[in-house]
């Protein structure tokens, strides 16, 4: 039977960059999950439709084929019927746009499957807002990982800078406590740990102390059979 871990937690809280380095270094794969719901912000906004319009998202769900696949370097690519959408997706606008369409429960119940199947077919270490509490609530280690909202603006701000995004950190500021505040209020599947998670807040640990302190509580569980 395969092995799951879920890392759950707030936009920008280092998830992602943190979840692609103990899946390398544990040999599991990485599921970006947010990346299936960016996908499918992304074609909403191409096709017009509002991105808050549930009746709207909802029947553009059958026109959607998405396949998540892995590169040579095992990078998670997006494939949005037939295009490679993996750089696309990255925008602010899309960020705004799958936080929109994700409190839309048809696009949840549409992205379930892809999302399990992945975690039946291999040891998967999944990042999201729901995994350890809706998508794999068996997973076998639950991490929470938070950051205070000025640190996860500073983070984030950075990094599209470094992409050469035209960004202002008052607006990455704004961006994170909005999409907060969407994935924290919206009734389903809302951004909360599950009851078993084990809660590791990043704001005074850098990447490397984060990443060790991840890899150590790993480490320990798997050598346990916990
Ligand atoms: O993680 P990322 O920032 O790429 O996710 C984009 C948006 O998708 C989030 O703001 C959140 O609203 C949504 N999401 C979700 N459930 C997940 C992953 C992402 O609702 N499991």
């Amino acid at each position: 039977m395969s092995t799951a871990i879920a890392i759950d937690g707030p936009s920008g809280a280092g998830k992602s960059t943190l979840a692609r380095m103990t899946a390398k270094k544990f040999g599991f794969i990485y599921v970006d999950t947010g990346a299936l719901y960016r996908t499918v912000g992304l074609f909403t906004l191409r096709r017009g439709v509002g991105t808050r319009d549930a009746q709207g998202v909802a029947a553009l769900l059958p026109e959607i084929h998405i396949e998540m696949r892995y590169d040579g370097a095992g990078v998670q690519r997006m494939v949005l019927n037939g295009e490679d959408v993996t750089d696309l997706i990255r925008t602010p606008e899309v960020s705004m746009a799958a936080s929109d369409v994700s409190a839309i429960p048809a696009v949840r119940a549409f992205l379930l499957d892809t999302q399990r199947d992945m975690a039946k077919k291999y040891d998967v270490i999944m990042d999201g807002r729901d995994i350890g509490t809706v998508v794999l609530p068996e997973a076998r280690i639950k991490i929470f990982l938070t950051a205070s909202a000025a640190e996860r603006a500073r983070r984030r701000y950075r990094e599209l800078r470094e992409k050469g995004m035209d960004v202002e950190y008052e607006q990455v500021l704004r961006d994170i406590e909005l999409r907060d505040k969407n994935d924290s209020g919206r009734d389903i599947a809302p951004l909360r740990p599950a009851e078993d998670a084990v809660m590791l807040d990043t704001t005074e640990h850098d990447l490397e102390a984060s990443f060790e302190l991840i890899c150590d509580l790993i480490g320990e569980r798997l050598k346990n059979g916990l």
